[in-house]
């Protein structure tokens, strides 16, 4: 009912579902056109067949892939003018495909250089809402390779200057550079003198991030959907979370949103220490609380997509959400993700629930929060009656939906 058949034959979800992407790195959501245009002028070391040599958007671990990140990135020099064009394009791309809502993420860096990075993406922002109807806000993130020095400076430069569309705050990198516990005076800077949601990356390769995540935050930001409150708490991929039960069943006490990026977590392997887990080790050590392993490794990161434990999250009830996490790097879009949910083992009766958690535990307002499960509800209650809207929740009309073949 919400998914149909692309030109290969394969599932894909419907323009017309109401979709959200809740975790993307905006410096790498590039279209393929900009990528090339880098190539020629020489602002990336990649060359063009990284789009068409499949292996070349597979990467060993996560530090191959910050390489190529930073291949594609550095020499890009990016303008105002070119950073909102980036922020425009992929929001309106993924309007078109049916999302209404996303929160991206741009990093902390000193200087001047943050300022107009910040005013750049919320004009991207704004005209992308203008034309399409898409609402977005902003997770400035900081990087754990900078140490949490840098993530408190981050936080407390949010506190003192605001920046239009930024509600949450964000923690990325290199998880087994420290603890999770370093960074528990920059969230509590964020959430109680900037005012913000906390959205940071969370036992992505490395399940004893998600120890210190559950004891580093402030505990007023857990468990936070149902409240007045408009800030929220997720966390970013916490894919590794699956090989405990106890870890899996904590997350879904505390209401802690996932955001599941099925593409991502295909393409990156895992550190070595992960591989190394067996059933009966113990997750967390010294003072922390610890978590026994008691489930085998999937191996998801291997292109075996049936294997990634979004299912086991929603089966333990912890709520899930969807990101494309880096769109150029990992060959996707949000449009793609909700397919590969399917390929992940979700009945495709569930794809709407992944926009109804974006909604409740987005850092937005609560009036826009409303319209915009409005927006779901509308289409829950067309598909409920029979009557499938042939266009986007923001009017969008895509050709198939005129098309009267039999196969459509
Ligand atoms: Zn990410």
């Amino acid at each position: 009912m919400y998914a149909d058949l692309d030109e290969n034959g394969k599932k894909r979800v419907k323009y017309e579902l109401p979709k959200a992407d809740m975790h993307v790195h905006i410096s790498m959501a590039w279209d393929d056109g900009r990528f090339i245009r880098a190539v020629k002028k020489g602002y990336t070391t990649l060359g063009p067949d990284f789009l068409t040599n499949r292996d070349n958007r597979y990467f060993a671990n996560l530090s191959e892939h910050h390489f190529a990140y930073e291949a594609a990135r550095k020499k890009a020099q990016l303008t105002p003018v070119g950073l909102s064009d980036i922020v425009q394009t992929y929001l309106q791309k993924i309007a078109q495909q049916g999302a209404i809502y996303a929160e991206i993420s741009n990093s902390f860096r000193s200087g001047s250089d943050f300022d107009w990075q910040m005013e750049a993406i919320a004009a991207g922002i704004d005209a992308a809402n203008h034309n399409t109807g898409i609402e977005s806000r902003i997770v400035v993130t900081t990087l754990r390779d900078h140490g949490h020095e840098q993530a408190e400076k981050a936080a407390q430069h949010l506190a003192k200057v605001k920046y239009r569309h930024v509600t949450a705050f964000g923690l990325v990198g290199n998880e087994e550079k420290d603890d999770f516990y370093n960074y528990a005076k920059s969230f509590k800077i964020a959430y109680n003198d900037a005012g913000l949601g906390l959205a940071p990356h969370v036992a992505e390769q490395y399940p004893a991030n998600a120890i210190g995540f559950l004891d580093a935050l402030p505990k007023e930001a857990l468990n936070q959907s149902h409240t007045t409150d408009p800030r929220r708490t997720r966390a970013g991929h916490a894919t590794t979370i699956h090989l405990s039960s106890d870890l899996m069943n904590e997350f879904a006490q505390n209401n802690i949103c996932i955001e599941s990026c099925i593409s991502s977590n295909n393409r990156i392997g895992l550190p070595q220490r992960t591989l190394n887990y067996n059933i009966g080790d113990v997750i967390g050590s010294g003072a922390d609380r610890q978590f026994a392993v008691d489930r085998p490794l999937s191996t998801y990161f291997n292109d075996k997509i049936e294997q990634h434990p979004i299912t086991e999250f929603i089966q333990r009830g912890i709520p899930i959400c969807l990101g494309s996490d880096n769109p150029l790097l990992q060959n996707t879009n949000i449009s793609k993700e909700y397919s590969q949910t399917l390929r992940a083992g979700v009945d495709q009766k569930l794809l709407l629930t992944f926009t109804e958690n974006a909604i409740k535990f987005a850092n937005i307002d609560n009036e826009t929060r409303q319209t915009l499960m409005g927006k779901v509800k509308e289409y829950e209650s067309r598909i409920k009656g029979n009557s499938p809207p042939s266009a986007t929740s923001n009017g969008y009309v895509h050709a198939s939906n005129f098309l009267t073949h039999p196969n459509r």
